[in-house]
């Protein structure tokens, strides 16, 4: 194995201890705590899980966190009800709706309810398009932690070529446009992308949001590129349950010059920035300089 692997874990870590620093600073100098508002419709496993570890990465941060936990059948009026209380509760800085939404419930419409100086998760079409517009947005976690695992690695990105492979709102989109706000070179690859490997082995930079198991090979990297996975997708092997990523780590360990582990890469830093957002929203909403 030749790539150096991106600690996702310990960059999270100190991340977390920066945002619990900059809440003590607030609490000391303002009496103010941020607080962060996560609503969770019905009963989705993974989303639970998400939801315990946000709320309790939350108050080891020293915010409030409140949580909202409604049944599945929840009607949408309810749900946008619970939303316009929560953006007018001086107490919550950030709201998160836990994504997916039951079916019978418009996304788009829920998001698009949250005041956008309180979307920490960066989805309202107000932020996505703050952020292609190259202004001041509320940024979405994932792909903000991924361009700060880059920024580290790599210092300056301008003029490298990125390729992101996936285009959905939360993850491809928002992490094409942050590297094209870094001045990167950015190719948005999707499934009916011609070509991927090829493409793929042009970039200095390979971004995979795709949600396919270990589908980018080895021989799609260039050596010495940055690979950063996304991915987190559970398989059956060895009849245990594991996570790997979108990429094949094995064979692209030994061509890349860095590479994100799954699990301990992207995931980690998910949360983390989202309570860095949250310190972001309270300090915005209240006038205070931002924290770097
Ligand atoms: P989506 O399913 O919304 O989007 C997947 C994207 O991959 C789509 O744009 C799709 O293209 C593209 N795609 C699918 N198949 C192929 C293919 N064969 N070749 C090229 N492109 C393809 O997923 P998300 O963006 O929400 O998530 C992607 C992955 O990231 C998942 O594994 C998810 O679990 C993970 N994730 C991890 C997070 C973290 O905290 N680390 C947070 C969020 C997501 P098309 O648009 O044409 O259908």
């Amino acid at each position: 194995m030749s790539a150096d692997i991106i600690d996702g874990r310990s960059f999270a870590a100190a991340l977390r201890a920066k945002v619990a620093a900059g809440v003590a600073r607030l609490q000391a100098e303002h009496g103010i705590t941020p607080g962060l508002a996560v609503v969770l419709v019905g009963e989705d496993p993974a989303s639970q899980v998400y939801v315990r570890n946000k709320g309790i990465q939350t108050r080891e941060a020293g915010m409030a966190s409140f949580e909202h936990k409604l049944p599945a059948e929840t009607s949408e009026a309810d749900l946008l009800a619970l939303i316009e209380r929560l953006n007018a509760d001086p107490a919550v800085h950030g709201i998160l709706v836990q994504l997916p939404l039951p079916a019978h419930m418009d996304a788009d419409a829920v998001i698009n309810t949250i005041d956008p100086a309180k979307d920490v998760d960066g989805f309202h079409i107000s932020n996505a398009g703050l952020l292609a517009t190259g202004q001041k947005a509320m940024v979405p976690c994932t792909p903000l932690g991924c361009l700060m695992l880059l920024r580290d690695r790599l210092g300056d990105l301008a003029g490298r070529n990125a390729v992101v492979v996936g285009r959905s709102n939360i993850v491809g989109k928002p992490m094409a446009q942050l590297l094209l706000g870094d001045s990167c070179t950015v190719t948005i690859a999707h499934s009916r992308t011609k070509d991927l490997a090829g493409l793929c082995r042009g970039a200095d930079i390979l971004a995979a949001a795709v949600g396919r198991p270990r589908m980018i090979r080895g021989d799609w990297i260039r050596p010495g590129a940055t690979v950063i996975d996304v991915g987190i997708n559970r398989i059956e092997e060895g009849g245990k349950t594991r996570l790997v990523g979108d990429v094949d780590f094995e064979g692209a360990a030994q061509v890349a010059g860095a590479i994100t582990p799954v699990p301990g890469g992207v995931g980690p830093m998910t949360i983390a920035c989202l309570l860095a957002n949250t310190l972001t929203a309270c300090c915005r909403a209240n006038g205070w300089p931002e924290p770097e």
